[in-house]
């Protein structure tokens, strides 16, 4: 079998590499191991980066119908558990700071989002779709796969390793990784939410924190954090146990987090953060989770993966179209894609330090760090930015100590415009070299 590139991984990295080069008119190939389409809890939280990219391959609407909107991330401490909800400080982490159109968030269903990406490609005739498929390896420069118990031999000019934090291409590569582990564990469960629960929500105290994210259909996905080693114990304890965590944290949970039938429902998920010291070798790309994985913290991962995808298949788009297929020209992906995805890396790690042993009890310094980080509008408004994806503004000396709070804040108004977010040369630089060899 043949074709120009072939995708190995039909996750949402994996699908937005493919749906871009199909609607080049490239021959693409994916092959994903799983069959039908088990329900995983996986990334929810698309940032505005990603948006972006999804109005620009033409999905942008369907995926705006399917999900819910999130505009602000509330974080609440409840150290003084006696106190009232409504009468405790709360900071804003608002996305309203960025420029329109992409001045907010969206919770959609993980699944949903991949049938949306898939149905999309089906459409287009150079796309093909090979389900269950598991790559196991390369022999004599070609991909092997295993199709219903058949050894098939699929040659490419390109081969894409999105499969995930398990990569066996990755492997294949030789390939350093540094990895961190973290003292903590999450617990994570959809489930009917309130109403009013309409923006996404960080309840913390000095042992533990509920992230509330609502999702459309009056559901909301719940990430709690726990201890690592704790969750055979909690289960011995009981579901009733566990609801009376959630609601404690967020009382008008109740009568709702209930509905949770089984420990079936909920699944462990367990922090890791990786980063390998390149993204491609010869003829060879990793994107997403293959490449890194991110603390889950953010809400990042399904962003990176989408946002190397969407990089790495307008590459492919050029350089089919220029007749320009030297793998040399393949770094200029990595080139675009590394910084960010290290800073998104470093902030993610940071956030979860705030979260683990010792620092976790230092509740009055996080919450300073918090309130300073929400309320100076410089910080605010470059966390923001960091965060959606649309652009990279690095905290200085001066930002530093305005969020520890040996500075004051600023209280002039500060507005973020375009001329803060990643232009068109920024994320696909090699537009800008045809230009110059032209000139
Ligand atoms: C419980 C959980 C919660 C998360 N929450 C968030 C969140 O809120 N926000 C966020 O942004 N991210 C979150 N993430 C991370 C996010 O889901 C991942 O970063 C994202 O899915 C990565 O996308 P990917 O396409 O790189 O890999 P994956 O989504 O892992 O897809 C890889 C695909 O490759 C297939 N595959 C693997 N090996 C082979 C093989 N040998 N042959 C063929 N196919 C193969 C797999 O079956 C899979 O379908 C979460 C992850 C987990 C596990």
């Amino acid at each position: 079998m043949k074709t120009n590139v072939l995708v190995i991984g039909g996750g949402v990295g994996g699908l937005t590499v493919a749906l871009k080069l199909a609607k080049c008119g490239i021959g693409v190939t994916v092959v994903e191991q799983m069959k039908g389409n088990p329900h995983l809890y996986k990334g929810e939280l698309v940032q505005p980066k990603t948006l972006q990219i999804f109005k620009n391959i033409g999905i942008l609407s369907p995926v705006l119908a399917e999900g819910q909107v999130i505009n602000n991330i509330e974080l609440i401490d409840r150290k003084n558990s006696e106190m009232d909800l409504e009468e405790l400080p709360k900071q804003s982490m608002s996305y309203n700071v960025l420029p329109e159109p992409f001045h907010h968030a969206l919770m959609i269903p993980h699944e949903t989002l991949k049938d949306l990406l898939l149905k999309e490609a089906m459409k287009y005739p150079s796309f093909q779709y090979i389900q269950p498929a598991r790559f196991i390896g390369f022999s004599n420069g070609q991909a092997k796969v295993k199709i219903n118990k058949e050894e098939v031999f699929i040659q490419a000019d390109y081969y894409v390793g999105a499969e995930g934090r398990r990569s066996k291409i990755r492997d294949v590569m030789n390939l350093r990784k540094k990895e961190k582990t973290y003292d903590h564990h999450f617990l994570t469960v959809t489930f009917p939410r309130p109403s009013s629960l309409m923006e996404g929500k960080l309840i913390s105290t000095d042992k533990t924190f509920l992230g509330l994210f609502p999702l459309p259909n009056n559901m909301v996905r719940s990430v709690y954090l726990i201890p690592k080693g704790t969750y055979k114990s909690m289960i011995a304890e009981g579901l009733t146990s566990l609801f009376q965590k959630y609601v404690d944290l967020y009382p008008s949970l109740d009568g709702y987090v209930q509905q949770i039938e089984s420990w079936k429902q909920i699944q462990l998920m367990i922090p890791v953060q990786f980063h390998v010291d390149h993204y491609v070798k010869n003829n060879i790309a990793l994107l997403g989770d293959s490449a890194h994985s991110v603390h889950p913290m953010a809400g990042e991962g399904m962003n990176l993966a989408i946002q190397d995808g969407d990089v790495l298949g307008e590459l492919f788009c050029w350089m089919y179209e220029h007749n320009a297929l030297s793998n040399d020209y393949l770094s200029l992906y990595e080139k675009v894609r590394k910084p960010r995805v290290q800073h998104i890396l470093k902030l993610s790690h940071l956030a979860a330090l705030a979260y683990s042993r010792p620092l976790r009890s230092l509740v009055s310094w996080r919450n300073k760090v918090m309130d300073q980080l929400t309320s100076d509008p410089v910080l605010h408004s470059k966390h923001m930015l960091n965060i959606s994806g649309l652009g990279i503004w690095k905290e200085t000396i001066i930002d530093r100590a305005i969020q520890t709070g040996m500075v004051s804040k600023r209280k002039e108004d500060f507005h973020l415009d375009k001329r803060h977010l990643f232009t068109e040369i920024d994320d696909y630089p090699w537009r800008y070299i045809e230009e110059g060899a032209n000139r």
